[in-house]
């Protein structure tokens, strides 16, 4: 199977050397795609920029902001029979990049901000036969939201983060079943989280290539 695996932040840049980001490492997506390489899966991972080395025999393509993300995916995407989006991707970007180093001025400075495409929303409306993973790390009504996240972006499974897995070695995850039903992984590290992850994958996904 073909998987394409989304990891790591976004830089979404206020000028040439200030951007907006956020603390997400990359590990789960990396644990991930190594764990899908290790079941047999060839491997396109999208990645945001990360200080991680880039896992053996997948293919890896950097990428720095959302645009660059998503146009990444979306080049990629008709060749994917399994998508799993790992990244944190800003929800918002500067409206404009200013050339150079913004001078200090006043003493308040507004940053007009905008909406990022949603990658994962923009492939779940085209994914067809395709098996869409998402994930959330949600602090409050966590599995409700991530249940109404999994409707919205038209997601097959959605895995359920605590914040606290941010940036860290370990985790514990929750994965929710569109039938309502969950099942619970970890604690444990990303990789052995990774692995079950992609053995629950391989057996709900129906054993076919894409059919369109
Ligand atoms: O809406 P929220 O950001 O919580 O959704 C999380 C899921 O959507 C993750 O799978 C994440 O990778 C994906 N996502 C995306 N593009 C965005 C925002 C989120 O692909 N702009």
């Amino acid at each position: 199977m073909n998987y394409l695996i989304t990891a790591g932040p976004t830089r979404e840049f206020i000028d040439d050397i200030r951007f907006i980001s956020n603390l997400s490492s990359g590990r789960m997506g990396y644990a991930l795609a190594q764990a899908a390489r290790d079941a047999g899966h060839s491997v396109v991972l999208v990645s945001g920029p990360v200080a991680l080395d880039p896992p053996e025999r997948v293919r890896l393509v950097n990428v720095v902001s959302a645009v660059e993300m998503r146009e990444a995916v979306l080049k990629t995407f008709p060749e994917s029979d399994i998508i799993l989006m790992c990244a944190a991707v800003a929800d918002y970007r500067p409206e404009r990049r200013h050339t150079g180093k913004l001078k200090k001025g006043p003493d308040t400075l507004t940053l007009k901000l905008v909406k990022n495409p949603d990658i994962a929303a923009e492939t779940g409306a085209r994914k067809q036969s395709r098996f869409l993973v998402g994930f959330a790390l949600e602090a409050e009504n966590a599995e409700a939201n991530a249940r109404s996240k999994m409707a919205a972006k038209n997601f097959d499974i959605i895995v359920l983060n605590t914040p606290a897995a941010m940036a860290a070695e370990s985790s514990e995850v929750q994965v929710l079943f569109p039938d309502g039903s969950g099942r619970r992984i970890g604690p444990a590290a990303k990789q052995e989280i990774a692995a079950e992850l992609i053995r629950i994958i391989d057996e709900i996904r129906p054993n076919r290539s894409r059919q369109d």
